[in-house]
């Protein structure tokens, strides 16, 4: 039987994008068709400018194109969420619109999984030419800072970039959290995961919406949803704390009944007031991320809003 290959193209602000982006997919398309049929969708997260008339366009010409357009903007989880929602085939392959996840790697994904019998084939970034050094550092110490606080095992470099069966992608779809940390959540998943390295490429029109803020905070949003270490830190540090103020007490003490009692240590004091009354203040910033994520989820709002699909689309 012919395998359908579902490609999942998170899309914002992508109309530069998006023709260079079909012309390649249907090349790879044509090349598989002895194989496996395909359908593109794409999900338009609520761009601003005119990629949802270059999909409708597409879908005119093209009925294997499929799209799913938000009402605003959700983020490129949600988009992949719904992008996974909307899919058909028994194979679900997702990239970006941009070009940098190019094509040309899915055959070599659909091997690994009907040849090699993996469930999923993911890629992974080895070198990160073109990428500021300084990003690239951080970047390691997130990996290194998360796999130590997890027990979840977040693959260093790992793209979206990746081809799953059918199995795996409703496993995915079960984790509707709000809160979505893919990386986090392709691997608490489970499955047999082959990875493909792969060399950064630039993008082929437009520009990366990711600033070093946004990645800080994606970054905090991973380690709290993926690990509740930074809860316990403060149980550990009040330990500390208590230990030394024994130690500290018994060391004046003596020193009072040897030594008289002069008084002095004013900086010390000081000193102590600032860094504990710092440290509980980051204690409860700590708290707030976890109880703010709780308070999101327990709201249970959808992940995403539906604004118009391909079926409104009159060929
Ligand atoms: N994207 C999205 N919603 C967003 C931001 C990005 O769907 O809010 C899509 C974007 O169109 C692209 C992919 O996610 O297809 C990756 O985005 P981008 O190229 O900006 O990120 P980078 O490649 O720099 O990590
Ligand atoms: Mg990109």
């Amino acid at each position: 039987m012919r395998d359908t290959i579902s490609a999942v193209v998170p899309c914002y602000n992508e109309e530069e994008s998006l023709p260079f982006f079909y012309d390649e997919i249907v090349r790879v398309a044509k090349e598989m068709e002895t194989d496996a049929e395909f359908e593109f969708i794409f999900v338009n997260d609520g761009s601003k400018d005119k990629t949802i008339e270059v999909l409708r366009e597409l879908r005119k010409k093209d009925t294997r194109v499929r799209y799913v357009s938000f009402s605003r903007n959700f983020g490129k989880e949600a988009a992949m969420y719904a992008g996974f929602k909307a899919a058909k085939g028994n194979l679900i392959v997702v990239l970006d619109a941009d070009l940098q996840h190019p094509p040309k790697f899915i055959p070599e994904m659909y091997k690994g999984i009907k040849e090699e019998g993996y469930d999923c084939v993911a890629t992974r970034r080895v070198k990160r030419e073109g990428e500021p050094k300084l990003r690239t550092f951080f970047s390691m110490r997130f990996y290194s800072l998360i796999n130590r606080m997890s027990d979840t095992e977040i693959m260093p470099g790992a793209c979206d970039f990746r081809m799953m069966t059918r199995r795996m992608v409703d496993a995915v779809l079960e984790m509707s959290e709000a809160n979505r940390f893919s990386k986090g959540i392709f691997s608490w998943v489970g499955f047999d995961t082959k990875w493909i390295p792969f060399e950064n490429v630039a993008r082929v029109a437009g520009e990366t919406t990711w600033s070093f803020k946004k990645l800080l905070g994606y970054s905090i949003d991973g380690i709290t949803a993926f690990s509740t270490t930074p809860l316990q830190v403060s149980s550990f540090l009040g330990i500390l704390f208590c230990a030394v103020a024994f130690i500290f007490a018994v060391i004046t003490v003596i020193k009072t009944l040897v030594f008289g009692e002069p008084v002095s240590g004013f900086p010390t004091i000081v000193c102590l007031i600032l860094l504990l009354g710092g440290l509980q203040l980051l204690m409860i910033g700590i708290l707030g991320e976890y109880l703010a994520k709780t308070y999101v989820e327990t709201k249970k709002r959808p992940i995403y809003i539906v604004k118009e699909t391909e079926e409104d689309v009159e060929i």
